[in-house]
């Protein structure tokens, strides 16, 4: 059975630009609830581990100096199919690509500064609630 939370970053674009609130609100009116949130600024160690799965990309160095170049906001987000749902409601990587009313059409830059991440699977969204909150913060969330 799919799971109900799932971890979100309003990432250093949007929340720069202070769209957190208009993203949150958006994500809210979706169905989300909120069950953890912290604001913090990424070191390039945090970054670089956080995207260790894109280690060989090309895009990976610009990707963690995009992520370490101001504050972000991980989230702990509550939904029946949380994962999923998310995914939907955040759109494709590349805004230009994205479907009308999804997060990174209505906020994204670019295909890199793409204002949101969302956990691609059960298992990530575990590990990644884990990176960012406690232990007792992510069993207080599920
Ligand atoms: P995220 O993991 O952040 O939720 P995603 O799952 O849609 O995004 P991934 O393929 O996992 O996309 O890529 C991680 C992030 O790396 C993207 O969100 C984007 O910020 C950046 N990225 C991905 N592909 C490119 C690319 N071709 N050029 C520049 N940046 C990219
Ligand atoms: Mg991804």
């Amino acid at each position: 059975m799919a799971g109900n939370i799932t971890l979100t970053i309003i990432k250093p674009d949007a929340f720069g630009a202070g769209k957190a609130g208009k993203v949150l609100a958006h994500l809210e009116q979706q169905g989300f609830t909120v069950r953890a949130a912290r604001v913090m600024h990424l070191t390039q160690a945090q970054a670089g581990e956080f995207y260790g799965v894109h280690r060989e990309r090309p895009f990976y160095g610009s990707l963690v100096s995009f992520m370490t170049s101001g504050p972000c906001m991980p989230m702990i987000l509550e939904k029946a199919d949380a994962v999923a749902s998310l995914r939907t409601a955040i759109g494709a990587t590349d805004p230009a690509q994205a479907d009308e009313g999804t997060v990174r059409k209505l906020f994204a830059e670019s295909k890199e500064r793409n204002a949101i991440h969302a956990s691609d699977s059960d298992e990530n969204a575990e590990r990644e609630s884990r990176f960012f909150f406690s232990e007792s913060d992510v069993l207080a969330a599920k």
